[in-house]
């Protein structure tokens, strides 16, 4: 077997491995990826063509200064791409003023000046909902092209001369000295420093640290329909719409698959083995998003045109970890981005990276540190 020696081995090469991946090799140092199946793939956590990007941030506010740096660094992405990366769609949020989501957001738009227009239900009448709620319209929010920008990651990774192994498994890892030593299916890497960006298949390394996560399955659906053109991209925007404690959330509809939308906390089916994930459309996956729709998109007909299987590797507060491992300084760990982390993908990337090279980083990451749960137990 080979024996390979890396400044920086990188496991997993999906939405977080790939941003670290560019991030560490535009800084000159020599890294190599290893990802179990291919890039942009779709048995992990970051396919199903787009995911909703929005500064305004209900779940905490201190998430607000890295989507600052996170949307500079989309832009950078951008800036030579051959297709759209970001579309700049704009973001409706929407639900009765009492709901935690709703409080969340009036709360975030009180700590920080961001721009948002307040819209009461008569403004929001396509959407037929009751006259109580109101609706927060965010400017800047809009959708990621998920593969693509997991692929415009690794394609500048590979330009910085980074290395990438696909179809290729981290089995293990082990302090040797300063640095690590990684086994793949393989090859042996000596490496200084090993990022773990293994997305659900880090719950166990999570749970080996006392954070009690958990993997669970989600379906995205397409519709097509009669009345499908009502909520086309550039007649409608993005939305999040809290229903109570049952937070749905959309896409503006495209061709060819129209209208894309799912919930975002109402399932919560548990995933033993991610490798064994049911990625078969059950009885049940369509239910929720049904009523939903005959609810409050009473316009639409709406016909299945496609739906993907998903999933979430949530902690128990919902937040990401970000730190470097406790056992083992060697090594970092980006995981349990909770079904809400892809918008942050580069920036943290650039946080994986600094915390490989430097051990620290300058971004404000203490809320995401495992120390938390620490806290919280003792
Ligand atoms: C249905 C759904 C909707 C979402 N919607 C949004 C949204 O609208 N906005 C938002 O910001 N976020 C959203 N998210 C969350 C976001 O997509 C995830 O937080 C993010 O994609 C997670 O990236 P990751 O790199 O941690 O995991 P992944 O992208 O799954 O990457 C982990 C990679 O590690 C590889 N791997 C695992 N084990 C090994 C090993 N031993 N050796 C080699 N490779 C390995 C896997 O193959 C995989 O490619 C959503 C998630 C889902 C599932």
């Amino acid at each position: 077997m080979a024996t390979e020696q890396y400044d920086v081995v990188v496991a997993g090469a999906g939405g977080m491995g790939s941003a670290a991946l560019y991030h560490l090799a535009r800084r000159g140092v020599r890294v190599c990826a290893v990802e179990r199946f291919g890039i942009a793939h779709d048995r992990g956590s970051s396919h199903g063509d787009t995911r909703i990007i929005r500064k305004a941030y209900m779940e905490h506010p201190d998430y607000v200064p890295l989507l600052h740096r996170a949307y500079a660094l989309w832009e950078e992405l951008e800036a030579e791409a051959a297709a759209e990366l970001f579309a700049r769609v704009g973001l409706l949020v929407a639900g009765d003023p009492d709901s935690e989501a709703m409080r969340g957001q009036a709360a975030c738009y009180q700590a920080h000046d961001l721009p948002h227009e307040q819209l009461d239900a008569a403004a929001l009448a396509v959407l037929s909902l009751p006259a109580a709620w109101r609706g927060f319209y965010d400017p800047l929010g809009g959708f990621l092209r998920v593969e693509d920008c997991v692929r415009r990651h690794v394609a500048l990774a590979q330009k910085h001369g980074a290395k990438l192994y696909t179809g290729e498994v981290v089995l293990s890892w082990q302090r040797e000295g300063e640095g690590v030593v990684v086994e793949t299916t393989r090859r042996r890497l000596l490496t200084a420093r090993l990022v773990l960006a293994t997305g659900a298949w880090a719950v166990p390394e999570l749970g080996r640290l006392g954070v009690a996560a958990c993997v669970v399955r989600k379906v995205q659906l397409w519709y097509q329909g009669r009345g499908v053109e009502q909520y086309a991209r550039g007649a409608f925007p993005c939305f999040f719409i809290a229903d109570g404690e049952r937070y749905f959330y959309g896409f503006p509809a495209e061709e060819p698959w129209g209208l894309k939308l799912a919930e975002h906390n109402v399932s919560h089916d548990p995933v033993a083995d991610p490798l064994q994930l049911n990625r078969a459309l059950t009885d049940g996956d369509q239910t929720p998003v049904r009523d939903f729709l005959a609810r409050f998109f009473p316009a639409l007909q709406p016909a299945l045109s496609k739906y993907a299987v998903c999933m979430y590797s949530l902690t128990p507060d919902k937040h990401f970890v970000l730190d470097v491992h406790p056992e083992c300084p060697a090594v970092v760990l980006g995981a349990g981005f909770s079904g809400h982390g892809f918008k942050f993908a580069p920036v943290v990337g650039e946080i994986l990276a600094d915390l490989a090279l430097e051990g620290a980083t300058q971004h404000p990451i203490e809320f995401l540190r495992l120390s938390r749960f620490a806290q919280r137990r003792s």
